[in-house]
């Protein structure tokens, strides 16, 4: 099927058609090349063969135009494109199935990273089991993480420590 832009002449219609045969249903070559098309409507007035298949569409019959997934027919821009399409081997697919497709995958490995890091990444009661030591350490790496922060206060008075562990880990 072929669509046509909207002021197209008669003659300008036949050059796309002509444009767009093929040979036969056994190859894959077209039956008139670019220089016969434009010998031919040489005298017509018709616009360059290049703009009007650039400003056409056209359904090709071959299953590589047709997406396996949704079986919507996929626009054909030219010879080369047609060429090259109907010899690869694989299945035909088209941009919207495959903008599916990649967002399905984007979805599946945002939801593994995010199970994974959820069973990694679990936080343990473990301040508890911390001896003063390891408790003061912490303390310290923290307040070495905020900026201008003062470990334990700012002057002696604010600094309550007893040395006694049951009482400072409290206070801690
Ligand atoms: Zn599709």
């Amino acid at each position: 099927m072929i669509c046509c832009l909207n002021d197209a002449e008669e003659a300008e219609i036949a050059v796309i058609n002509d444009y767009w045969l093929l040979a036969d249903d056994e190859s894959n070559g077209f039956l008139y090349t670019l220089k016969q098309i434009k010998d031919r409507y040489k005298s017509e007035n018709v616009r360059s063969v290049g703009y009007l298949v650039q400003k056409s569409i056209f359904l090709a019959s071959h299953p590589a135009f047709t997406c396996h997934n949704c079986n919507r027919k996929i626009p054909d821009k030219n010879r080369t494109e047609y060429t090259r399409r109907v010899k690869r081997k694989d299945a035909t697919t088209c941009i919207e199935c495959l903008e599916i497709k990649q967002q399905h995958l984007y979805d599946e490995t945002f939801r593994t990273l995010k199970e994974y890091k959820a069973r990694v990444f679990q936080s343990e009661p473990y301040l508890n089991k911390l001896t003063i030591k390891e408790t003061l350490g912490l303390l310290s790496i923290s307040a070495e993480q905020i900026e201008n922060s003062q470990f334990l206060g700012g002057s002696l008075e604010e600094i309550t420590i007893t040395g006694i562990q049951s009482i400072d880990q409290k206070i801690l």
